[in-house]
């Protein structure tokens, strides 16, 4: 077996990067490390411990991501935002300066607003690569972009991002969340980090919390000491789920692209949809950027119905595709961004950003892509139905309950 992650395809990077082979029992799978306490001193004279970032099942993630964006080196976290805080708090002090884009998370866009600027870090909001130049200040530490983005799909042009960061010996960072490593490496385009929330498609089967960041040996250095102190680790049994779902990343992404894809079309010729937001189409404002830097267009995509009020109707006849915030796992979801990602922007706010009432975002899933237009036919369809299954309303953590009753977002406040 060619055992050189960089000369593997994705497929065989998914499946074989970073497996820690037992050597007692020759098995093919990684085995969990449960302890908590190693022994000291070791073979390795390594203090290894959980919330040291260096357990086994820890380094298997490491080595596989590391591995699937081309870094030098990455590190697991127990969730996207511990990923994300770590690294901007490990690089950002008082005084300086770091531009963001503007379409960001909702998680992000709160720590950046709420966190950042509490602790004297000057932030500005960008959204293509002409504001991203005319952004660097003296002060100005790093550059933050996602792309794609959520819930428009917007893409920023990442080889100029790249390139304008070590310009300036500006540190560049993106959220590859949306694109997964099969369809996106931001690394070999010249960005400095890849941070993804491995909640999403990297584990891909809405089971388990997690995010990483990938870099060079010397950030993954840096950032290793923070985290250490700031404590957001991941523990070994989701190490372990999340390597068995990174095992079918390349494979799921395949059919997340092909699905979405063709939705995006179906929907593109809808009567009652006045605009599909999925950078695979051509009428998309940023195809030609993703064009050159994707390899497939992935699987979210988002649309305006042309008439806002029959949003939660629409959502109530929907069959297979459940109500339900979250993205990136096997089955497919939907949701209304202002009334759930974006709802603690202002209404004027959001009028800005381009989150109008009748905007629905759809994280695509490997469902049969039949099934799912017919699903999205029959939801469109005004006329009321008595749909056989209907999705009850959210819990308060997000996760969906039985479908017994009809949906409905008034109830869905808090989240
Ligand atoms: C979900 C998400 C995050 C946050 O990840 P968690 O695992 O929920 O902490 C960050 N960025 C993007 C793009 C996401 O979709």
């Amino acid at each position: 077996m060619n055992n050189d992650p960089k000369q593997n395809g994705l497929s065989t990077r998914c499946i074989h990067a970073g497996t820690h082979l037992d050597p007692s029992t020759g098995g093919a799978c990684s085995p969990i490390y449960t302890s908590s306490a190693y022994a000291f001193p070791n073979s390795t004279n390594a203090n290894i411990y959980p919330r040291y970032f260096n357990t086994p099942n820890q380094r298997v993630i490491n080595r596989k991501l590391a591995a699937l964006e081309q870094g030098e080196d990455a590190l697991v976290f127990g969730s996207g935002m511990a990923a994300i805080s770590t690294f901007l708090f490990a690089h950002l002090k008082p005084g300086d300066h770091a531009a963001f884009q503007t379409d960001l998370y909702g998680g992000t866009q709160q720590l950046v607003t709420k966190e950042l600027t509490r602790l004297g870090v000057e932030v500005s909001f960008h959204r293509t690569a002409a504001e991203f130049v005319a952004a660097i200040r003296s002060n100005t530490r790093l550059i933050y972009v996602e792309s794609p983005s959520n819930p428009l799909l917007r893409c920023v042009d990442l080889s100029a991002i790249a390139t304008l960061g070590r310009k300036h010996g500006v540190l560049t960072v993106v959220d590859n969340t949306f694109a997964t490593p099969i369809n996106q490496n931001p690394i070999p385009l010249g960005f400095d980090a890849v941070i993804h929330s491995a909640t999403k498609y990297l584990n891909g089967h809405s089971d388990v919390n997690a995010g990483v960041v990938v870099s060079s040996t010397a950030i993954i250095g840096r950032l290793t000491e923070a985290a250490t102190n700031y404590g957001g680790m991941l523990d070994a049994h989701s190490c372990y789920q999340l390597e068995r779902g990174l095992k079918t990343l390349a494979l799921r992404v395949r059919q997340h692209n092909e699905n979405a894809g063709r939705i995006a079309q179906f929907l593109q010729t809808h009567p009652a949809v006045a605009r599909v937001n999925y950078p695979g189409l051509p009428e998309h404002s940023d195809h030609s950027i993703a064009a050159r830097q994707m390899r497939g267009f992935g699987g979210m995509l988002s649309f305006e119905l042309r008439d806002p009020a029959l949003v939660d109707g629409m959502l109530n006849r929907l069959r297979l595709v459940m109500p339900a915030l979250s993205l990136g796992g096997v089955e497919s979801l939907v949701c209304v961004p202002s009334k759930t990602s974006h709802r603690l922007m202002t209404a004027d706010e959001r009028q800005r950003a381009d989150i109008g009432d009748g905007l629905v975002r759809v994280s695509v899933g490997i469902e049969d892509g039949d099934d799912l237009i017919e699903d999205f036919e029959r939801a469109l369809d005004a006329k009321p139905q008595s749909p056989e299954r209907v999705w009850a309303q959210a819990s308060r953590t997000g996760a969906a309950s039985h479908p017994t009753s009809a949906w409905d977002f008034r109830t869905m406040k808090d989240e």
